[in-house]
């Protein structure tokens, strides 16, 4: 059987790095679900959707076309054709994506577009519910942890370009986005059974990548 790895945890975790480095060394692909989420909420923001009524949300999810690229060292993601790799990434999208990703037609979908990746071999596959839901027979599954301030701090540097982004704004905008991720009805983020839990925050990337080679040799 194809071998798969879950990484889920919350934001800040070093889930990406971690994730794109493991299926580097194993010679696997690798999907970003988070970046599915964001795509979707990027084209509902586009399209003028209020993103805080799930009704609308909902009566929309089925219409844009997400496709998303497995390879670790470019993991291209496209909308309806077009590359959306940078703005899926603005503080407008990541501080609305949580209200859509709570909607379950917007989970039905992307769930099942993430399973047919999936099913195509090999990969590793980050996310909050990939143990739990999206993959739970998944052969090796981590939870991956950090302490906020090293969480905000790892955050705040990835929008360093974005002068109203400092280290406290974000602090309060990811505790917002993890405490709706975790509160959530649909699949909230949570260790899934047979998770090994690792604590990134006194790690090093290639300490993390290292703990989880050593469960997948297991
Ligand atoms: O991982 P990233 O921070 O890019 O994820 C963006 C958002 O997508 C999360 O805050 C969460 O709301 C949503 N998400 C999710 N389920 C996943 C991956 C991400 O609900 N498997």
């Amino acid at each position: 059987m194809p071998l798969v790895i879950a990484m889920d945890g919350p934001s800040g975790s070093g889930k990406s790095s971690a994730s794109k480095g493991v299926a580097r060394a194993l010679g696997l692909r690798y999907l970003d679900t988070g970046a599915m989420y964001r795509a979707m909420t990027w084209w509902m923001l586009r399209e003028g959707v209020p993103v805080d009524d799930p009704a609308a949300v909902a009566a929309r999810a089925a219409e844009p076309v997400i496709e998303s690229g497995t390879d670790p060292d470019g993991p291209a993601i496209t909308v309806d054709g077009a590359d959306v790799s940078a703005p899926i990434r603005t503080r407008e999208v990541t501080n609305a994506v949580s209200a859509v990703s709570s909607v379950p037609a917007v989970r039905e979908r992307l769930v099942a577009l993430q399973r047919e990746i999936i099913g195509a071999g090999g990969i590793v596959v980050e996310g909050r519910d990939i143990g739990t839901v999206v993959a739970p027979d998944a052969a090796v599954k981590v939870y991956l942890t950090a302490s906020e301030e090293v969480r905000a701090a790892r955050r705040a540097k990835e929008l360093a370009a974005d002068p109203a982004a400092s280290v406290t704004v974000t602090r309060a905008e990811q505790a917002r986005r993890d405490r709706l991720d975790s509160t959530r009805t649909a699949s909230p983020l949570a260790k899934a059974g047979g998770a090994v839990e690792i604590d990134s925050s006194g790690l090093g990337l290639d300490e993390v990548i290292e703990a989880v080679l050593r469960l997948a040799r297991a």
